[in-house]
C-alpha cells in the first residue's frame, strides 16, 4: 500500500466541521470546490469569508507530487529546511527525462545511463527524507498519482502544470513551482488567490466515436487558452456521472490548456469503482462515509447561475468528436468540419505520425478503445499508413494492457510501444528528419500542441484529438479522413468502414503489475547519504544564503536597467539551460541574459562599473561578487511574469544582487524573491525609473526600521556627483521581513523560528 490512509482519515474527520463553518461564513449553500478549499484552509482562516478573485488565502495541502525535472531544485531547497522528513506525504516521479527514439526498452536503458546522477540523487534524497520514489519507467506522474494517491476531497500541489489530472477523482490538484512544493514539504502554508468558479453542466451521455477528450476539446474552444485564468472549473450534472473516473481525469488534465487553476468532478459511483479497481477499497469506504461533502450542495446544481461566476452547458449526447489545432489547443474543430478546414488552410493533409498516450489519455479505457480500432484494421486488412506510437501512462497500465493482448494488437498494426514516460509530449522525441524543418502534420492524444513542442520542428502542424480519432486517422494516413462517414480501401482493394470503437473502463481481470517501479523510503533516513558528486555539472548542494548584515545597503552597483517585458524566461532562460536546473552555480550563467538593457537596447551587454568595459550580465555580476560588491537590478512593469520557476529568484540572490527595484512585479515572482531573502521594491512614482543612470551607485536607506507598509528610500549617486532620492515601496509583511533578516525563508524554518 503506497497511499497514506491515516492522512485521508484525518482530512475526512475535519470535513463536517470545516464545511459547517464555511456555510456560516458564506451564508449560503456551497459548491464542491468551495467545500474542499475551505476544508484545507490554514488554521485561523476557516471561519472567514474569502472573496473570489480577490483574497489571498493560506492553505494546507495534503500531498505534494514532483516530476524529475522540477523536483531537483525543490528537493535541494528542501534539504536546507533542516527537517528529518517531509511534512506531508510526497512523491517523486521519473518521467520527463526519457527520450523516445527506438522503443520502450532501449530508450529506457539509454535514459537510465544518461541521467544516472539525477536519478541517483532523487532516489537517495527521497529515501532519506521520506518521499515515495517512482523510478524511471514506472510511469507518468499524473497517471501514477491517479492510480495510487488521488482521493476525493483532497488537496494536492504538484510541480507540473498537468497536476489537475487528479481532479478526475475529486481532488483539488494544482500545478505550482518548486519553491511552493518546498514550502509545503517544509511544513509552511501555501498561498493562493481564492479562485473564481466556472461551472460546466454536462447533460446526456457519450456514445459512438465521442469520448471524454472531446468534452475538454470543446471547452477549450469555448473558453480559449486564457478563459480559465484564475478560475477552478467544476463539472456537474447527470452527464458527469456517466463518465469514467479516468475520462474525468482527461478533462481535468487538459483544463491546464484553458489556463484554469484546476478542474474538478464530484465523487460518484464511477469514482468509487475506480478506487476499488485500483485496490483502494479502504479509501472508497471512507469516501462513502462522508459522501454528501464530496459533491456540491443540491441547491447549487439546481440553480448554478446563482453560485458560479460563469456557466457552460454541454449535451454529451449531441457532442461531436473534435480535433484541435494546429499550434494551439483552443482552435477547436468538430470532426465534420475538420476536413474542410485542412483544405482551406492548406495544412499538410498527409498524416505522418499518430501518437496516443501521455498523462492525458493513457488509461485502460483509452487503450482498449484505441485497440478495438487497431484490431479492426487488422481484421479488415488495413495497414496503418502513418507511423503510430503508444505511450502507456504507467507500468500498471502497460502490464495490464499487455496481459490483455492490446499491445500485441497495436504491434500487428505496425505500432511502436514507447516507454511509460512523457517522451514526445515534452519534446523528448528523437524524431528522425525533424531537423530538416519540413512542413508536416502529426496528431496526438496529448494536451499541448504549441509549435516545436513535440519534435522541435516549427513547421510540424500538431493536432490534438482523442486516442480513438488519432488511431483512425493513423490508419487512414490522412487528416481529412472522417471515420464516422468515410470508407478506406484495404489491401484487397475493397472499401471498408471502421465501426465505432468499443472498450472497457476497467479491466475485467483487474489491474496487474509485476514491478510497479516504486521505492518505499527508509523508515529512518538519518543514515542515508544523499548522492551528489562534487564534480557534477547538473547537481550542486545548496549553501544557505547569508543573513542580513543589519545595516542599510550602500554602494550597490546598477547591474542592469531592464527595458520593457522581463519575464522569468528573460531572467532565467529555459531550453538548454534546463540541464542545469539542479546546479545553481551553472544555471546562474543565464542570469538576465534575455533582458534588454535600457542604455543600449541590447540583450546581455551591460557596463561593468569596475573598469568601464561592457560584458555579459552574469560575467559582470560575477565580477561584483568577486569584489564583494552588492548590486541592484532595475525593471519595468510586471517584472517576473511567466512561469513560477524559482531559479529566476535564486540566481540573482546567489550571485550577489541585493535588490530588485521595478515599476511593478508579477506577484509570484515577487513572493519568490522574498522567500530567497531578496529586497523586492517598487517605485512609488513609476516615472522615477527614468532617474536611474547607467553608472549609478545606489544606497537603500531605512532598513534598520524596515516595517510593513513603511516605504524605504533609494539614494542614487550619479557619476557626475549629483544625487537623486527616490521613495520606494514594498509589500513585505512582518513574517516576510523576518525572511529577509534571516537571509531566506528556509533559513528561518531551519532555525525553527516560524
Ligand atoms: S505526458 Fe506530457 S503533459 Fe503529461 S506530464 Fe508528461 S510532458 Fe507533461
Amino acid at each position: 500500500m503506497v497511499f497514506d490512509i491515516d492522512m485521508i482519515k484525518s482530512v475526512y474527520a475535519a470535513f463536517p466541521g470545516r464545511i459547517a463553518a464555511a456555510r456560516k461564513a458564506e451564508g449560503r449553500p456551497l459548491t464542491l470546490t468551495e467545500k474542499i478549499l475551505y476544508a484545507h484552509l490554514s488554521e485561523g482562516e476557516a471561519s472567514e469569508k474569502h472573496e473570489r478573485g480577490v483574497s489571498y488565502v493560506d492553505f494546507k495541502p495534503d500531498r505534494v507530487a514532483m516530476q524529475d525535472a522540477t523536483a531537483q531544485m525543490a528537493l535541494l531547497q528542501f534539504m536546507q529546511a533542516g527537517r528529518s522528513k517531509v511534512a506531508v506525504p510526497s512523491t517523486v516521479h521519473c518521467d520527463h527525462l526519457i527520450q523516445a527514439e527506438v522503443g520502450a526498452n532501449p530508450d529506457l536503458a539509454k535514459a537510465k545511463d544518461k541521467n544516472r546522477e539525477v536519478y541517483d540523487f532523487l532516489s537517495s534524497v527521497s529515501n532519506k527524507y521520506g518521499l515515495g520514489f517512482w523510478k524511471p519507467g514506472a510511469g507518468i506522474i499524473h497517471q501514477v498519482v491517479l492510480e495510487n494517491y488521488a482521493f476525493p476531497g483532497g488537496m494536492m500541489i504538484g510541480t507540473d502544470s498537468h497536476t489537475p489530472n487528479a481532479g478526475g477523482l475529486g481532488m483539488v490538484a494544482i500545478g505550482v513551482g518548486g519553491a511552493d512544493a518546498c514550502d509545503v514539504m517544509a511544513g509552511l502554508p501555501w498561498e493562493l488567490k481564492f479562485p473564481k468558479l466556472i461551472g460546466v453542466k454536462l447533460t446526456g451521455k457519450l456514445s459512438g466515436w465521442t469520448s471524454a477528450k472531446d468534452v475538454i476539446l470543446k471547452v477549450a474552444g469555448i473558453l480559449t487558452v486564457k478563459g480559465g485564468t484564475g478560475c477552478i472549473v467544476e463539472y456537474f450534472g447527470e452527464g458527469a456521472h456517466s463518465l469514467s473516473a479516468t475520462g474525468k481525469g482527461t478533462i481535468c488534465n487538459m483544463g491546464a490548456e484553458i489556463g484554469a487553476t484546476t478542474s474538478i468532478f464530484g465523487y460518484d459511483e464511477k469514482s468509487e469503482a475506480y478506487l476499488r479497481g485500483t485496490d483502494r477499497s479502504e479509501v472508497a469506504d471512507l469516501a462513502n462515509s462522508i459522501r454528501e461533502h464530496l459533491t456540491g450542495d443540491p441547491e447549487v446544481y439546481a440553480n448554478p447561475e446563482a453560485y458560479f461566476n460563469e456557466i457552460i452547458e454541454i449535451n454529451l449526447s449531441e457532442l461531436e468528436p473534435h480535433v484541435n489545432g494546429p499550434f494551439t489547443p483552443d482552435l477547436a474543430w468538430p470532426l465534420s468540419k475538420f476536413a474542410a478546414a485542412v483544405k482551406e488552410n492548406n495544412w499538410p493533409q498527409k498524416l505522418e505520425v499518430g501518437l496516443i498516450g501521455s498523462c492525458t489519455n493513457s488509461s485502460y479505457e483509452d487503450i482498449s478503445r484505441a485497440a478495438s480500432l487497431a484490431q479492426q484494421a487488422v481484421d479488415k486488412k488495413l495497414k496503418a499508413k502513418s507511423e503510430y506510437t503508444i505511450t502507456p501512462g504507467s507500468e500498471q497500465v502497460r502490464f495490464t494492457v499487455e496481459r490483455d493482448g492490446f499491445l500485441g494488437i497495436f504491434e500487428n498494426m505496425g505500432g511502436v510501444v514507447l516507454a511509460n514516460a512523457c517522451g514526445p509530449c515534452i519534446g523528448q522525441w528523437a524524431r528522425h528528419g525533424a531537423e530538416k524543418q519540413e512542413k508536416n502534420s502529426i496528431i496526438t492524444s496529448f494536451n499541448r500542441n504549441f509549435a516545436k513542442r513535440a519534435d522541435g520542428n516549427p513547421n510540424t502542424h500538431s493536432f490534438v484529438a482523442s486516442p480513438e480519432v488519432v488511431t483512425a486517422m493513423a490508419i487512414a494516413g490522412d487528416l481529412t479522413f472522417n471515420p464516422m462517414t468515410d470508407t478506406l480501401t484495404n489491401e484487397e482493394g475493397k472499401q471498408v468502414k471502421l465501426e465505432e470503437p468499443a472498450g472497457l473502463e476497467l479491466p475485467v481481470k483487474g489491474f496487474a503489475v509485476e514491478d510497479a517501479g516504486y521505492q518505499e523510503p527508509a523508515a529512518d533516513g538519518s543514515e542515508v547519504e544523499v548522492k551528489v558528486a562534487p564534480d557534477s555539472e547538473r547537481l550542486q548542494l545548496l549553501e544557505p544564503f547569508q543573513p542580513w548584515e543589519g545595516t542599510d545597503l550602500k554602494g550597490l552597483k546598477l547591474l542592469i536597467k531592464a527595458k520593457g517585458k522581463c519575464t522569468t524566461d528573460h531572467i532565467s532562460m529555459a531550453g538548454p539551460w534546463l540541464r542545469y536546473r539542479g546546479h545553481l552555480d551553472n544555471i546562474s550563467n543565464n542570469l538576465l541574459i534575455g533582458a534588454v538593457n535600457f542604455f543600449n537596447d541590447t540583450t546581455n551587454k551591460v557596463k561593468n562599473q569596475l573598469d568601464g568595459s561592457y560584458g555579459e550580465v552574469p560575467a559582470v555580476q560575477r565580477q561584483y561578487k568577486l569584489h564583494n560588491i552588492g548590486s541592484m537590478v532595475v525593471g519595468d512593469e510586471n517584472y517576473g511574469e511567466g512561469s513560477s520557476r524559482e531559479h529566476a529568484a535564486m540566481e540573482p540572490r546567489f550571485l550577489g544582487v541585493r535588490a530588485i527595484l521595478v515599476k511593478s512585479f508579477a506577484r509570484i515572482h515577487e513572493t519568490n524573491l522574498k522567500k530567497q531573502g531578496m529586497l523586492a521594491l517598487t517605485f512609488d512614482n513609476p516615472a522615477d525609473y527614468d532617474l536611474i543612470q547607467e553608472d549609478d551607485s545606489l544606497d537603500i536607506i531605512g532598513l534598520d526600521s524596515f516595517a510593513p507598509g513603511k516605504p524605504l528610500t533609494v539614494l542614487c549617486h550619479h557619476a557626475d556627483g549629483s544625487k537623486d532620492e527616490i521613495k520606494v515601496n514594498h509589500t513585505y509583511n512582518a513574517g516576510q521581513i523576518r525572511w529577509f533578516k534571516a537571509g531566506s525563508a528556509l533559513n528561518l524554518v531551519k532555525d525553527n523560528a516560524i
